[in-house]
Order: structure tokens, then C-alpha cells, then sequence
């Protein structure tokens, strides 16, 4: 990508407290980019520190960190991967206003997401089942492991006051439309879609979440024109992230495998759904290692209680909680490294915006 015009376009939003945020956007290959000192500026997280290529900025628990022409990006030490590379502007390191507005800002305030429901109910996706086995391991194939994991989270979302739908509680072969119209028969509901994954010599974990429309997707060869077409799940753009950010978080802490990052596609189940959500890549069942640990009910138990703790995590994150379920606390424990700034209630009365308009507060 190559710096093509000389011009930057500077917006100021006046706010209430009479502060003046304000973003500078710089065009790149036809795309805006905004710098990381603008970004540190807007969110307070202290001074850019660059070392060569690399970068980081962060105060207290909260920081950015990444790699000039790279898509590697961490946000409070998790890794995501931006739809577009760290860019050079001006000897400065810039971020895409597409990633701003589509990764960070979710990730680092989701109580400013508009339109967040409150969840009640979690919806969760057997992959595969039936004829379609999905991944082999020596130890079993997907289609099981996937029941599996799916019957422990039932049990345990239950026990925390959920409402919990099955796609598929047994061995069947259920279309991926199939899937896609059971979710859309509810609301205040989150979807969450268990896979392992093969091929390669891949290792570790990854979670998908919808690209919002323009990216393309990280499993295609390159840009499509179906890229711009909107699709029913990009009206939770903001919500898929923050869904995906909880869930990773949750998964790499807890089973320290590799952590392969949050990635775009435009898989059908995430893709024509209109609730949040978010599909699961558990380990490689083509990989030794990663198989021998999936084939263990202690990590499928785990990986039960990461789904569980994502859930909560992303409604106390957004801010919908739906309070004490049975007499008892609904929320559990937080996640050891806090992938959020957790904030109460969701604002509202709040203008539309294309990118964030207030600076954060301490
Ligand atoms: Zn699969």
C-alpha cells in the first residue's frame, strides 16, 4: 500500500464538556487511516512507543500493540487480526477507520455499543452431525466432539439462568440455513457455533466473526464484489466483535493454546443470522497434539466453561445485564486479563457516528 495523496482531512466533534476531540484522516490507497498518537490521544492510553517496526502504547491493564505492514494487532495482550495492515503516513504509524470503528473501538468500549439487547438466551451450534463427520482426528471425529462441548455448555448456561436452544442435541445432519432460521426465531439471544478445525500444519485456536461489509473475508484469495453486499448479521457488527473478543479471551486464557486471533469470514451461520454471533475454531484435529487434548472431556469441559464465562463477560461488557437469575448472582468471576473497560448501562441519546466521538475517561 502506497501513500497516494498528500492531503488529510481533519473533523472536529465539539463535546458537551466543551472538549474538542478530534480525529485527522489520511487518505491511503483510497482508504482513511487515522495515526496511532491520534488514537493513543482519543482513548488516553499514553505515549506511542516505537521501537523499529514495532509499537506499543498502554496505561495500566489497557494497551495497543502491533507491527508496521502487519495485521497482527493485540489489544490488552489478545490478539486480532485487522482487515488491513498497519500503514506508514508521514513517518507515522497509522490504523484503518475501518478497524478503528470495527475492532477497537468495540473491544475497547462496548458499553458505547448502540442497541446492545439484553441476553437471555444463548443459542448454541453443534458443527457438522450426521453424514457430515466433519474433521478426523485418530481419536474421534468433529461432528462428536462438537455435541459434546455443546451438551456441557447447556448444562452449565442453564445452571446460571440461561435460556439455551440447540441447534442439533443429537447426531443428525442439519442444513446450515436450518441453523441460521432456529437463531433468527428469537431475540435477546446470542449464537455461538462449536468447530475444530484441520488441514495444514496448523495449531491452536481462532474465533470468527462476521466481516463487516467492504472487508474481505480472511478465508477468501482476495477482495470480492459480495464483499460489499450487506448481510443480515452486519446490523451487529459491534456486538459480533465484542461477542468474539470475550469468547477468544476466555478460550486462550484458560487452555494457553496457540492463539491464532479473531478473524472475518462470511461463514452462512454467521453470516445470515440477526443476532451476535460468533463461531469457534477449538484446535486442529489434524495436529497430534491439538487432537489429543480435544479427544480429553477435561478440555471439552473447559472449553464449556469459557463459553459460559464469555457469555457473562459479554453482557456485563455491553451492559445489558438481565440481573439476579434464582436468587442467585448471575455473573461469574472475570476473565483474568480484562479484554474489556466495563462500564455500566449502555448510553443512549447519543448521535449516529462514523467513527468514536468521545475521548475515553479514566
Ligand atoms: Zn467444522
Amino acid at each position: 500500500m502506497r501513500w497516494t495523496l498528500p492531503f488529510f482531512i481533519a473533523i472536529f466533534f465539539l463535546l458537551a464538556t466543551g472538549r474538542a476531540a478530534e480525529w485527522t484522516l489520511y487518505k491511503v490507497g483510497g482508504r482513511d487511516f487515522v495515526t496511532l498518537e491520534n488514537l493513543s490521544e482519543f482513548y488516553n492510553l499514553g505515549s506511542v512507543r516505537r521501537a523499529n517496526n514495532d509499537f506499543t502504547m498502554a496505561i495500566g491493564q489497557r494497551s495497543l500493540r502491533g507491527t508496521a505492514n502487519s495485521v497482527e494487532f493485540y489489544i490488552n495482550g489478545l490478539k486480532f487480526n485487522l482487515s488491513y495492515p498497519i500503514t506508514e503516513v508521514d513517518g507515522k504509524l497509522a490504523v484503518s477507520r475501518m478497524d478503528l470503528t470495527k475492532v477497537i473501538e468495540p473491544v475497547l468500549r462496548p458499553s458505547k455499543i448502540k442497541g446492545a439487547e439484553k441476553v437471555d438466551t444463548i443459542i448454541l451450534d453443534a458443527g457438522h452431525g450426521g453424514h457430515d463427520r466433519g474433521a478426523l482426528s485418530p481419536y474421534g471425529c468433529e461432528a462428536d466432539f462438537t455435541l459434546d462441548v455443546v451438551r456441557r455448555t447447556r448444562a452449565l448456561l442453564m445452571q446460571a439462568g440461561f435460556k439455551v436452544v440447540l441447534t442439533r442435541s443429537n447426531d443428525t445432519f442439519i442444513s446450515l440455513n436450518e441453523r441460521t432460521r432456529i437463531a433468527n426465531r428469537y431475540t435477546n439471544a446470542l449464537f455461538i457455533s462449536v468447530h475444530f478445525n484441520s488441514g495444514g500444519a496448523g495449531t491452536g485456536l481462532e474465533t470468527y466473526t462476521l466481516a463487516p461489509r467492504g472487508v474481505p473475508s480472511m478465508m477468501a484469495d482476495g477482495p470480492r464484489v459480495s464483499d460489499f453486499d450487506q448481510c443480515a448479521g452486519n446490523v451487529n457488527d459491534a456486538q459480533n466483535m465484542a461477542l468474539a473478543t470475550a469468547t477468544h479471551a476466555s478460550l486462550v486464557v484458560r487452555s494457553r493454546m496457540f492463539d491464532r486471533g479473531i478473524k472475518r469470514a462470511r461463514f452462512v451461520v454467521i453470516r445470515d443470522i440477526a443476532i451476535p454471533g460468533v463461531l469457534i475454531e477449538g484446535g486442529f484435529l489434524s495436529n497430534l497434539d491439538d487432537a489429543k487434548l480435544v479427544a480429553m472431556p477435561a478440555y471439552r469441559q473447559q472449553m464449556a466453561s469459557c463459553i459460559l464465562q464469555a457469555t457473562m463477560n459479554y453482557r456485563r461488557a455491553v451492559g445489558s445485564q438481565i440481573g439476579e437469575v434464582a436468587g442467585r448472582k448471575s455473573d461469574g468471576p472475570r476473565v483474568e486479563i480484562p479484554p474489556f473497560r466495563t462500564s455500566p448501562g449502555i448510553t443512549s441519546g447519543e448521535p449516529e457516528v462514523v467513527i468514536p466521538t468521545a475521548p475515553a475517561t479514566n
